[in-house]
């Protein structure tokens, strides 16, 4: 439990390496791209040592257990989250489709996932579960939503057909396939979540905004809109009605992954005043001579080794257990979030400084309260136990 094994302290340095040489110098190049923008180059790059394919099951090609994802994306997550929060919604997607045991889309789609990383042509995948008025109501633990689904799904022949409109889909302006999650319900209730993966060329795909974002913004958020798309039978992700066992799993499995991107950001924040502690020179010398500033940066170590522990536990479980993870999920971004604001306040005035690097830590760590489920929701999920 407290020790990796040799793989994944593999991914722990390969994935380091890769993240301190490229991300370190492209963080904020990408913080300030305009909405909506991917680095083409990083992707490719990204396809170099494999990252797009490390989530799909070992028999398809996959070179990651959920613990080594977990620690890719702390590893990434220190130098830029958005990154780290790109690759986990394309892993969240690989995974509704591995997890949804069904083999005609993997045999479909991980094998061009894999030919197109090859090729340097990165092939990205989404998830839509969140509607404009779905977000809470579809992550809650126990309640069966009593929302209106705006996504429906009608049968239409041997098939189906998708129309209305999602919202904050990670990458879903890039992706070339979405897990979808609709309704087949006549009067539109939640009640008959399921599951679709849906190719973005498909007529009637369309991405409606793209949404200008505070943080994690190498990782575009978007709502689209589906109009009368046509699903054959074969794309099913779930039994018709039987969404609800498929999300709960994703969404264990999300905050997971979300919990280790906050401790990767914490770990940045501290890194980063830790830096500049012995750099800064006050009151005759390097302010880390300053024992206020030594407590502030040993508190900061602190929690983030507990956040780390708590994450990797989470991460080892499979199946993800909904209980741990959001536990983990939301003790790791209140952390990410007091590590961020720790920093710009050691940093002083050059921490609310564009130029320092710290404000940019902050507004993503505050991100990783909200996504995967927000944190009031996760407590939910972490007492639901003492409901039943
Ligand atoms: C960076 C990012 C990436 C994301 N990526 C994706 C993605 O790829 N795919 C996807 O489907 N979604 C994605 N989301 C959406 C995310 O899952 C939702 O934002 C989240 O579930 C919250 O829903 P909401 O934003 O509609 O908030 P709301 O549900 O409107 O909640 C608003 C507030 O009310 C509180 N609240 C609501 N209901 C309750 C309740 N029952 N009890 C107590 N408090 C409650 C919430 O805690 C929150 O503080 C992403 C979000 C972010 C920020």
């Amino acid at each position: 439990m407290f020790e990796l094994t040799e793989a994944q302290q593999g991914v722990r340095s390969s994935v380091g390496r890769f993240a301190r040489r490229e991300l370190r110098w492209l963080a904020g190049k990408l913080d300030a791209a305009p909405p909506g923008s991917l680095d083409a180059d990083l992707l490719a790059l990204c396809c170099d040592v494999g990252m797009l394919s490390a989530q799909l099951p070992a028999d398809y090609g996959g070179t990651m257990d959920g613990l080594s994802a977990a620690v890719a994306a702390e590893e990434l997550a220190c130098w830029d989250a958005g990154t780290a929060a790109l690759l986990m919604a394309n892993g969240q997607a690989q995974a509704a489709v591995s997890l949804s045991g069904n083999r005609y889309l993997m045999d479909l789609l991980f094998p061009e996932i894999v030919a197109a990383e090859t090729a340097r042509q990165p092939l990205l995948c989404a998830l839509a579960l969140s509607e404009r008025h779905m977000g809470s109501d579809l992550q809650h633990p126990d309640a069966p939503a009593t929302g209106r689904m705006m996504v429906t799904a009608k049968r239409r022949g041997d098939g189906y057909a998708l129309s209305g409109r999602k919202a904050y889909c990670a990458a879903g302006n890039a992706a070339r396939w979405i897990a979808v999650f609709a309704t087949l319900s006549e009067d539109r209730s939640p009640e008959g979540l399921t599951g679709f993966l849906i190719p973005t060329d498909a007529p009637g795909f369309h991405v409606s905004e793209v949404l200008p974002i505070m943080g994690l913004r190498a990782c575009p958020l978007v709502e689209f809109y589906v109009e009368n798309v046509r699903v054959p039978r074969e794309h099913l992700l779930t039994a018709e009605g039987g969404g609800a066992d498929l999300v709960h799993k994703l969404i264990a499995r999300g905050r997971a992954q979300a919990a280790a991107v906050a401790v990767g950001i914490a770990r940045g924040a501290y890194e980063l005043a830790h830096r500049h502690a012995v750099g800064r020179v006050q009151g005759g010398g390097p302010i880390l001579g300053h024992q206020m500033v030594q407590g502030a940066l040993a508190d900061m170590a602190m929690r983030i080794e507990a956040a780390r522990l708590l994450t990797h536990k989470a991460a080892l479980c499979d199946p993800p257990q909904l209980a741990l993870s959001s536990m983990a999920k939301v003790f790791a971004s209140e952390v990410a979030v007091q590590a961020a604001g720790d920093a710009v306040q050691l940093l002083g005035a050059y921490g609310t400084t564009r130029k320092s690097g710290a404000e940019k830590i902050y507004r993503d760590a505050k991100m990783t309260q909200i996504l995967a489920g927000t944190n009031d929701i996760c407590r939910l999920a972490v007492t639901a136990p003492l409901r039943q």
